[in-house]
C-alpha cells in the first residue's frame, strides 16, 4: 500500500506469557457503572451507565511519563477493569457474551473533569473531556486461562503510594457480560477492541510529579507518571 501521507502504527498492548502483542481496534468505555461512583458525581442510581469512546491511540503501555494534558486544571483519575475482546459479533446473547473475551488488563480513563463538567451543562459531547492524547494508559493483557473470567476481582490504584480507589469488580452495574451485550447491540465488535468498564468512587484529581500505580488479582500491573 502507498500512502500519501505517513500511515500511523497500529496501537498494541502487551499480552503476558508471549512476544506476539494485542492490536487495539476501538477503545469503548462504560460511564456510570459502579454505584459508589455515581453518587459520587451526583448522578441518578436509577438511570442505567453509559458508553463513550475514546480513539485508539490514546493507549499509554505502563510505565510511561505522561503530560499533564492542555486546557484543564482538573484532571482525573479513573481505575477500570479493561476487558479485551478476542472474537467479534453484533447482538452478542449475554450467555454467550464471555466466549468473546481474549483477556483482560487494568486501565486509567484519564479525564479533564472540567470539560467533562462543562459539556454536562451545555449538554455538548464529552470527546475532549475523554478523548485526548495519552488518556488511556492500560498495563499488559492477561489472556483468559481455564475460562477464568475476573468477575469478582479486586482492583485498586494508589497515587504517590496512598490508594486512592479499590473495589471489587463484582460491584459493576453492568457486569462484563451485560457489558458486551449491550454494547454490541449498538456497535459490531471485533477483535482488537478494548472495553474501559467504568469506575468505582474514589476519583480524583493529578497534578505534575504524581506516580500513579494500579492493579488487580489476575492482572498485571499498570504504573505512570504525570511530568
Ligand atoms: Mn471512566
Amino acid at each position: 500500500m502507498v500512502y500519501v501521507v505517513p500511515a500511523k502504527d497500529v496501537p498494541s498492548l502487551q499480552v503476558v506469557g508471549t512476544n506476539a502483542r494485542f492490536p487495539v481496534h476501538r477503545i469503548y468505555c462504560v460511564g456510570r457503572n459502579y454505584g459508589d461512583h455515581v453518587a459520587e458525581m451526583g448522578n441518578d442510581p436509577k438511570k442505567p451507565p453509559i458508553f463513550f469512546s475514546k480513539p485508539a491511540d490514546a493507549i499509554v503501555a505502563s510505565g510511561a511519563q505522561i503530560p499533564y494534558p492542555p486546557q484543564t486544571n482538573n484532571f482525573h483519575h479513573e481505575l477500570e477493569l479493561v476487558v479485551a475482546i478476542g472474537t467479534g459479533g453484533a447482538d452478542i446473547p449475554m450467555a454467550r457474551a464471555l466466549d468473546h473475551v481474549y483477556g483482560y488488563g487494568i486501565g486509567v480513563d484519564l479525564t479533564r473533569r472540567d470539560l467533562q463538567k462543562a459539556a454536562k451543562e451545555s449538554g455538548t459531547p464529552w470527546d475532549t473531556a475523554k478523548g485526548f492524547d495519552n488518556s488511556a494508559p492500560c498495563g499488559a493483557i492477561s489472556p483468559v486461562a481455564d475460562d477464568r473470567h475476573l468477575l469478582d476481582t479486586h482492583i485498586w490504584l494508589t497515587v504517590n503510594d496512598k490508594v486512592r480507589q479499590e473495589s471489587q469488580t463484582s460491584a459493576m452495574i453492568y457486569d462484563v457480560p451485560e457489558t458486551i451485550a449491550e454494547l454490541s447491540k449498538l456497535y459490531t465488535l471485533v477483535p482488537g477492541d478494548l472495553i474501559f468498564t467504568g469506575t468505582p468512587a474514589g476519583v480524583g484529581p493529578l497534578v505534575p510529579g504524581d506516580r500513579i500505580a494500579c492493579g488487580g488479582d489476575g492482572l498485571e500491573g499498570l504504573a505512570f507518571s504525570i511530568i
